[in-house]
């Protein structure tokens, strides 16, 4: 197989480059081999238990050329994710917006209401004034098709679980390593040998940094970061070299990992103190952890409190000294409703310009926010409509234009284009009530005509496809109730992922990776 050209539109180069049949399994060879070796893997069913650690792994999804995308708007998002991190922040403070948002929402849609009901039972009582987030602020290329140049638009913020910042890293390692093993992907173009084309990604390394700061922050050496997971995760390697590293560099600490419903049994909060322990039989110390740091990696989604008292496992820790990531309230600020609110009229003013608004910090040097910060954010925003009797009408007269959205996270969720009108038909009962449960959302038209070969995990050949890329910006954000301590951009992720569906088809259950190929002048 070689690669044939896509016809690519005149402002996108040709891609991928052709190579001759020799050379393309010269290039597997090389892409599955670093992958495996360098840990840019997945797990391989079934999921492992107690008594059966995993023996197989896959080479994780991958694209085997890099991904052209924009320099100019891969560097604006970028220097954007600070400003992004402080909005984030404030919205978490913000118990009054919250409430006002959510009295909605929780009135159609179980899983938001118990989360916001559980957060108000408790919000008065926290003694941990510190929390922190890992973000990651998504976007698409978006092409009007009329000659404008590209923009790039924002698809979501995402407050807990931003996963793949590991992988991720790897996925930039891989492609840099290719190029160069390859000699620019067999003399391709000059471009293709030019390794500041491959811009270096620290995704693994800046996001572990945002748990060792925590850490430290808490003040207590020996105290260990619990990973909170699901039971059936497959992403295991993502997280594993987040532990790893965070062991590298930080002396004695250590990591716990833990399902919900194994918290249930283990977890301990201390009256007097709040301090929340676990208990450890590899402490040297004493058979009981303190926990400095709650790291969520499930608890996201209704599938996570499946029995009901998860609900009491996740306000116990809540409740606790520990530093969580996510705190409840910024868990709740990722909403798909909040970001829709966000964009009425005013509000970005409110929060990122507000006089009363807590000073979280606007990153190291970086001086006090002005309207321009404002107006650069909001170029990155889409259309974003509440599903009231115009979004109702909106959708249904041009359903071709809009994605509809519910109040979840991890995909596979949405309701695309022209199966709205049926979509919303099906409804019944309170379900009928649609303003607070969904928020309606132009669609994102990346450009065509970009094509990559997608390897699947565990599959030997490639496919060639039209694809789409979806680029992640990670931030991270350490702060308390009036101050900031840490904000950071800390990396990138580049999914690309085929553009036979609206979701990207296998990009639900199998992202695929990329790293950026960031020319210059398109
Ligand atoms: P989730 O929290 O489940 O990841 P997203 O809002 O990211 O939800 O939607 C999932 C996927 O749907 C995105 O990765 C993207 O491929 C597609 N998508 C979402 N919103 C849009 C949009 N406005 N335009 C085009 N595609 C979209
Ligand atoms: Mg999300
Ligand atoms: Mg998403």
């Amino acid at each position: 197989m070689s690669t044939s050209t896509l016809s690519a539109p005149a402002h996108l180069p040709s891609w991928p480059p052709e190579v001759s049949p020799e050379q393309l399994d010269h290039l597997l060879l090389l892409a599955t081999t670093h992958a495996l070796t360098n840990g840019f893997i997945l797990l391989a069913p079934p999921a492992p238990t107690p008594g059966n650690p995993p023996t197989q792994t896959f080479a994780a999804p991958m694209s085997i050329f890099p991904t052209p995308f924009p320099r100019r708007l891969f560097d604006r998002v970028r220097l954007l994710q600070p400003i992004y991190n402080v909005l984030y922040a404030r919205v978490a403070l913000d118990w009054e917006f919250i409430d006002g948002v959510f009295q909605g929402v929780s009135r159609v849609d179980d899983f938001q209401g118990a989360l916001w009901r559980g957060w108000k039972s408790i919000r008065e009582d926290l003694v941990q004034d510190l929390q922190l987030g890992i973000f990651r602020s998504d976007y698409l290329l978006h092409d009007t098709g009329d000659e404008k140049p590209l923009a790039i638009k924002q698809v979501e913020f995402n407050t807990i679980a931003s996963s793949f910042g590991a992988l991720s890293q790897r996925a930039g390692e891989l492609h840099r390593y290719l190029a160069r093993a390859t000699n620019g992907y067999y003399n391709a173009s000059p471009e293709m040998n030019r390794m500041s084309n491959y811009p270096e990604n620290h995704s693994l390394e800046l996001t572990a940094e945002g748990l060792s700061d925590a850490w430290k922050m808490y003040g207590r050496t020996r105290a260990a970061i619990l990973f909170v997971v699901q039971p059936t995760e497959r992403n295991i390697f993502d997280q594993r070299w987040l532990e790893y590293e965070l062991m590298a560099k930080n002396d004695g600490l250590r990591v716990l990992r833990h399902t919900m419903r194994e918290l249930e049994d283990l977890a301990q909060v201390e009256q007097l103190t709040q301090r929340l322990y676990l208990p450890c039989p590899e402490d040297p110390y004493s058979s009981a952890t303190e926990i400095a740091v709650v790291y969520y990696r499930a608890g996201y989604g209704p599938n996570d409190y499946s029995t009901g008292s998860e609900w009491d496992t996740r306000l116990l820790l809540e409740r606790s000294r520990a530093i969580k990531c996510p705190s409840m309230a910024l868990q709740l600020a990722g909403a798909k409703k909040i970001q829709q609110v966000l964009a009425e009229p005013g509000k970005l003013e409110e929060f990122l310009l507000g006089e009363n608004q807590p000073d979280v910090g606007f990153g190291a040097g970086a001086g006090k926010l002005n309207q321009n910060h404002v107006d650069m954010l909001r170029e990155t925003w889409i259309g974003l409509y509440p599903m009231n009797s115009i979004g109702l009408e909106m959708a249904l007269n041009h359903p071709e234009l809009y994605v509809l959205k519910p109040q979840r996270e991890g995909g596979g969720n949405n309701i695309y284009r022209e199966d709205i009108p049926e979509y919303l038909a099906s409804l019944e009962g309170n379900k009928k009530d649609t303003s607070a449960a969904y928020i309606l959302m132009e669609m994102i038209e990346p450009p065509p005509g970009v094509g990559n070969l997608l390897l699947k995990g565990g599959e030997k050949r490639p496919k060639l496809t039209e694809v789409v890329s979806e680029l992640g910006v990670y931030g991270v954000m350490l702060f308390g109730e009036r101050k900031g301590i840490v904000n950071r951009e800390a990396g990138t992720l580049l999914r690309t992922k085929g553009r036979d569906s609206d979701e990207g088809g296998v990009a639900i259950a199998h992202p695929e990776y990329g790293l950026i190929w960031a020319k210059d002048e398109i």
